[in-house]
């Protein structure tokens, strides 16, 4: 047995089995190259769903985690510690709001946003308690939690989890109408990912944010956008709304913030929001620990310094201009913005196989519904890797009949 199918059956025999992992292990990771216990090697085409924009083991990410690891790893938020607030000033700058507050997971930023808009819609839009509404799409991913399980459309999140907790409307993703007939004097919050990226990169029309932002406005309705994934640079802009210059009202932040190092997620708002939180109204043991607050500092540097979005565009463009020229008949659609890209192959179309032949030529990606491969490699992939990752995609898909 190789130490490759070893390491697989440990996890499948002592391991829950709520995943369905690629059959591959990394075992070393270094930039976009990652290596199996069997010294082969491969570029990661998912990058852990975004969290590893910068690429793996940053050097100067990993310099700031040691450092930190020999001054001071956790206080709680029983004390002050002298790393969060340096972070906190840092996030604020570099993502243009007043006010953030730190967590781990993006779960935990979006179960955050919830709780802010229902607090705000209770003591400042004057929504009796209870009553808040919020509104989310179809095909929506906001994390695992039982709350946000509720709102899902995937059976697969939800089935058998209810109780159910109530307050949410679902309406399709890119339709405005659906949204304005939704409002209702409860509503608090629209709750919405800029790109849709589990459902397979789903890209709205142009204009969606536009007039999302305008409907939420004109009806007092906090626009939340969930930029967990398509945040830092992911998508060739700082942000996915940034693409149509759409200020929302609240940000759902995590995965690429914590550099691929360490789990760091946040909310950003203003102040007139944020303020609802008072002392002992919500917290986190782990949020804003100096470890995590030390590495976000340095995932945050180096997203601006090596201009990690303008690389996105630009690589982005290159990838979708080589994907479009590959002759395959069972491909329906190329899309996405910088890089973030999927593949759409036929509905009926079992993408699991391609997966496997990709990985076997050195490309690591994952299908999401069956039917689409995402591609999303750290954004510091230099255009020589992109290239030889091109020739090795087109080749794969070739060989599909
Ligand atoms: C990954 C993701 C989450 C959940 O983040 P976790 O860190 O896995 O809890 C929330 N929203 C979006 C859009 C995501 O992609």
């Amino acid at each position: 047995m190789s130490a490759t199918q070893a390491i697989i059956a440990q996890d499948e025999r002592f391991g829950a089995h709520n995943y369905h992992p690629l059959p591959v292990v990394i075992a070393e990771a270094e930039g976009v190259i990652v290596r199996d216990p069997d010294g082969r090697e491969y570029m990661d085409f998912l990058s852990a769903y975004s969290a590893v924009n910068q690429g793996h083991r940053h050097p100067r990410i990993i310099a700031a985690l040691k450092a930190q690891a020999d001054r001071c790893t956790l206080t709680s938020r029983a004390f002050h510690n002298d790393r969060m607030g340096e972070f906190l000033q840092k996030l604020c700058a570099y993502t243009g709001y007043e006010m953030a507050l730190p967590m781990n997971t993006g779960a935990e930023a979006v179960e955050t946003a919830i709780k802010l808009a229902r607090r705000w819609g209770v003591e400042v839009k004057g929504v009796e308690n209870g009553n808040q509404e919020i509104i989310v799409c179809a095909d929506n991913f906001h994390g695992r939690t039982s709350t946000i399980i509720s709102f899902s459309t995937d059976p697969d999140a939800r089935v058998n989890y209810g109780p159910y907790a109530p307050g949410f409307k679902i309406i399709p993703f890119d339709d405005v109408p659906a949204l304005e007939q939704a409002i209702g004097p409860n509503t608090v919050a629209f709750l919405v990912e800029p790109i849709q990226g589990e459902a397979g990169v789903a890209v709205p029309s142009a204009g969606y944010l536009q007039a999302v932002r305008r409907v939420c406005s004109e009806h007092n309705v906090l626009m939340i956008a969930d930029e967990v994934q398509t945040g830092f640079c992911r998508t060739g802009r700082k942000f996915a709304c940034d693409h149509e210059g759409v200020r929302p009202d609240v940000m759902t932040l995590g995965k690429a913030l914590g550099g691929g190092v360490f789990p760091v997620s946040a909310v950003v708002a203003d102040q007139p929001y944020m303020g609802v939180f008072t002392p002992g109204t919500h917290g986190s043991t782990f949020g804003g620990n100096p470890l995590g607050a030390a590495v976000a500092i340095a995932a945050l540097e180096v997203l601006e310094e090596e201009k990690l979005a303008e690389r996105a565009e630009r690589l982005g463009q290159t990838f979708r201009a080589a994907m479009a020229r590959i002759e395959c008949p069972r491909i329906r659609q190329v899309r996405g913005k910088g890089l973030l890209n999927a593949v759409v192959f036929d509905d009926q179309f079992e993408a699991w196989d391609v997966c496997l032949a990709l990985r076997d030529a050195g490309i690591l990606a994952k299908q999401t519904h069956g039917n689409i491969i995402r591609f999303a490699p750290p954004l510091v992939i230099t255009e020589e890797q992109l290239q030889s990752a091109l020739r090795i995609i087109r080749d794969v898909f070739q060989e599909i009949a």
